[in-house]
């Protein structure tokens, strides 16, 4: 059975779907997304996300397309036609096309959005192997642009970080700006010194995570302390734990950074505990 898309209105088979050469996203990457995770068959932090796309659309003055306010429908209705118990939810929308390259902003009422859905179906998720091991990351330079607050489709950097850190044995990479953590390519950083949960505030610097929000407020609601600054790599070595969050791996243990062992090299009681916290909380919130 082919997976099922959305593309601009329309449910079709992926081997159907097609967007314009003259896309913006795909000319410019003028484009923004979001990724939903699928639990138990249910789309998780989905206000959240749908918040933050709101913000990301607003920022690069792309409109709002036509569908925006089915876009719970649209999840729902792809996770059911999709049968996606585990996995998660893509979706893009860009500033269209024009018909034409031009570096201009086209006209919003003649060039309407280019909207795209798709699932990943990833069973076993929740239960992945890799938290229980922990990941290991390596420490690179920050080259991107200023303004990693809007969530864009201009992943080169960090894809070319998660082959850097391939490349080195690792699983992941940090990224490091001013001689401090920004954040890791595809998800929120933090550590752990004793009872306290340490990681960047937010800023035009790192992406306003997600599942950061949920989990910091889980940890609060906890009793744990959370400290909201910059920290360094070498302040992260000499932590008593790691971890990362993102919608697509919840909170992941880190283990390992730039070739110094975290704590006792295996996943800390606090990660694993805002791991399960974050999980029970999530499924229990899902729509
Ligand atoms: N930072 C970056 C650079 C990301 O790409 C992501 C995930 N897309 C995150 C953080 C985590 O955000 P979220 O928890 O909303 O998935």
């Amino acid at each position: 059975m082919s997976r099922i898309v959305y593309v601009n209105g329309e449910y079709l088979p992926e081997e159907e779907a097609t967007v314009s050469i003259f896309d913006r996203g795909f000319l410019m990457a003028d484009g923004v997304y979001e990724v939903t995770a699928v639990l138990e068959g249910k789309l998780t932090d989905f206000p959240g996300h749908m918040a933050r796309l709101e913000r990301s659309l607003a920022e690069l003055d792309i409109q709002k397309p036509a569908e925006f306010d089915d876009l719970l429908e649209i999840h729902r209705e792809l996770v059911r036609r999709n049968d996606v118990v585990e996995g998660g939810i893509y979706l893009q929308i860009t500033r269209g096309a024009p018909g034409d390259r031009d570096f201009a902003f086209p006209d919003p009422e003649t060039t309407k959005p280019t909207v795209v859905l798709f699932t990943q179906s990833k069973p076993g998720l929740a239960n992945s192997p890799a938290a229980k091991t922990g990941i290991k990351v390596i420490a690179i330079d920050d080259i991107r642009w200023g303004r990693r607050d809007i969530k864009t489709v201009q992943l080169l950097y960090p894809s070319m970080g998660k082959m850097m850190a391939k490349a080195a044995g690792a699983d992941d990479a940090w990224m490091v700006q001013d001689g401090a953590v920004t954040e890791g390519t595809s998800n929120n950083a933090y550590i752990v010194k004793g009872c306290t949960i340490i990681t960047r505030g937010l800023s035009n610097d790192i992406l306003h995570g997600i599942t950061r929000a949920a989990v910091l407020r889980f940890a609060e609601e906890a009793q744990m302390q959370v400290e909201e600054r910059p920290f360094t790599i070498a302040e992260a070595q000499q932590a008593d734990e790691a971890f990362v969050t993102s919608a697509s791996t919840f909170v992941m243990p880190v283990v390992e950074i730039d070739g110094a062992t975290i704590g006792t090299g295996t996943p800390g009681p606090v990660a694993k505990r805002l791991r399960e916290i974050y999980l029970e909380e999530s499924i229990k919130a899902a729509v």
